[in-house]
């Protein structure tokens, strides 16, 4: 149920929200204060972050609301500049939450370690003494990051891939061992890249090759995600579509995106719109989790839509969407950058299969929100919104200009940057 001090968030100011957030016992008055401050990272941490570094380059973060996910409500954060996600995300969040909420459902959370071996004199010899000194390589990586197998983590398989020579592209063969690996709490990158590092030399003694590298993948095929949510015809109604009609479409739009590769994309760009923003927001590396999910989405050897959308025995409308989500709940910049801290917070999750919930569960809300829109009445009313306030902001607009000159924008014929600034020129003469 809505919290009342929550009621029309989105049309109160910034300060008003944290007040509320504060008051609907979201968030403490501590952070209340911290996002007051801005939550910048400090000038010494931005400069130890990375090198060369000159400035700070933000992103508004917002926080969609109404998120229920295995029972339980969520304020989730989204750091993003693209208009109408975070609404996007809340609304569809309020019809899933009318229908019972998000359910989740994380098996493992195994990352995988490559090391590619090359120059092997023997392919089918090599495989298998790989896997007779099998014991030997784990122990060798495990003793490379004792601290992780100490915490009830490290390396617990191993298996071995054989790429064989593609003489007409020129490409050798290789053996590739795959370590996999529990990282617990972590994403892992540097766990991962430690004991691949340390069982190369053994690699290269045993096999007679030479090891050309060893470093994690983020194809992480073992640390998958799912969100699915059912909904009742009676939630779906839009306009003059009813709930049938609308179940219907969202269903035949995800079948266009299945077999479509040029609509798969678009399709999954939607669904990262959620879940980038908030592994941007929770501090995790979005680039790791972009290149393994498109990844995945071209599983079948053809790239197609990452969520299904089907009819359920009741009539009802099932969304299902299935990500790697190696994300940590420790690690990386989370503990040093504020705004990952503050997020930490207000997400409440216990551990990283908790934050992995709440980030397929943004994706999967993000894509309802975008298909539905887009078989009923299409995406640019709700987008031309926010799009005109930016060209007010762009025509140099402030305060309560903005909302004046954007209102205006909306009911014009002409939406561009120069009706904003003439509209903008002539408010101020008035
Ligand atoms: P860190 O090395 O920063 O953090 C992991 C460490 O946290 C562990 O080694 C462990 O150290 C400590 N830790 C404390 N509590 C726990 C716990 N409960 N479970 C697990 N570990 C715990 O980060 P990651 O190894 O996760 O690497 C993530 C970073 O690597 C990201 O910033 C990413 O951008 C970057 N990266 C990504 C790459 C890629 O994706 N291809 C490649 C290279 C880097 P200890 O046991 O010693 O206390």
């Amino acid at each position: 149920m809505e919290n009342k001090y929550l009621h029309k968030f989105y049309q109160k100011n910034r300060s008003e929200r944290i007040g509320a957030l504060v008051l609907a016992g979201v968030i403490h008055e501590d952070d209340a204060a911290l996002l007051r401050d801005g939550l910048s990272i400090p000038e010494d941490v931005a400069d130890n972050m990375i090198e060369n570094q000159i400035g700070k380059y933000e992103l508004p973060l917002g926080a969609a609301l109404n998120f229920l996910i295995n029972g339980k409500e969520y304020a989730v954060p989204m750091a993003i500049e693209e208009p109408s996600v975070v609404a996007a995300a809340s609304s569809a969040a309020k019809i899933i939450n009318k229908a019972g909420g998000f359910h989740t459902s994380i098996e493992e959370r195994r990352m995988i370690g490559q090391v590619a071996l090359k120059d092997i004199p023997n392919l089918e010899d090599a495989e298998n003494i790989i896997m007779e000194h099998k014991a030997n390589i784990l122990q060798i990586a495990n003793e490379s990051k004792s601290s992780i197998v100490k915490r009830g983590g490290g390396a617990k398989d191993l298996l071995v891939r054989v790429l064989p020579a593609d003489e007409q592209n020129n490409i050798p063969s290789f053996l590739v061992v795959h370590l996999h690996i529990e990282t617990l709490e972590a994403m892992g990158a540097n766990i991962i890249d430690t004991m691949v590092e340390a069982i190369k030399p053994y690699l290269e003694e045993i096999t007679n090759g030479k090891a050309l590298m060893g470093i994690l993948s983020n194809y992480a095929t073992d640390c998958l995600a799912t969100a699915e949510c059912r909904i009742p015809l009676s939630l779906l109604e839009k306009g003059e579509f009813s709930g049938e009609e609308v179940r219907d479409r969202i269903i035949e739009a995800t079948q266009f995106a299945y077999a479509d590769p040029y609509r798969a994309v678009t399709h999954n760009k939607g669904i990262m719109n959620g879940v980038d923003a908030v592994v941007i927001a929770s501090g995790n590396d979005w680039r790791a989790i972009e290149a393994g999910a498109h990844a995945y989405a071209a599983r079948s050897g053809q790239y197609r839509s990452l969520s299904t959308w089907e009819k359920g025995e009741n009539g009802e409308l099932i969304g299902r969407l299935t990500l790697p989500l190696p994300v940590g709940a420790v690690g990386g910049q989370i503990s040093i950058h504020p705004a990952a801290q503050f997020t930490k917070r207000l997400m409440g999750y216990e551990n990283a299969k908790g934050l992995e919930s709440i980030i397929v569960s943004a994706g999967l809300g993000q894509n309802l929100s975008a298909i539905k829109a887009l078989v009923t009445e299409g995406i640019q009313k709700g987008h031309m919104k926010l799009h005109a306030k930016s060209l007010a902001i762009s025509a140099g607009a402030t305060g309560t200009e903005i909302e004046v000159v954007s209102e205006k924008l909306r009911q014009s014929k002409k939406m561009d940057l120069n009706t904003a600034k003439e509209m903008l020129k002539d408010l101020r003469e008035q």
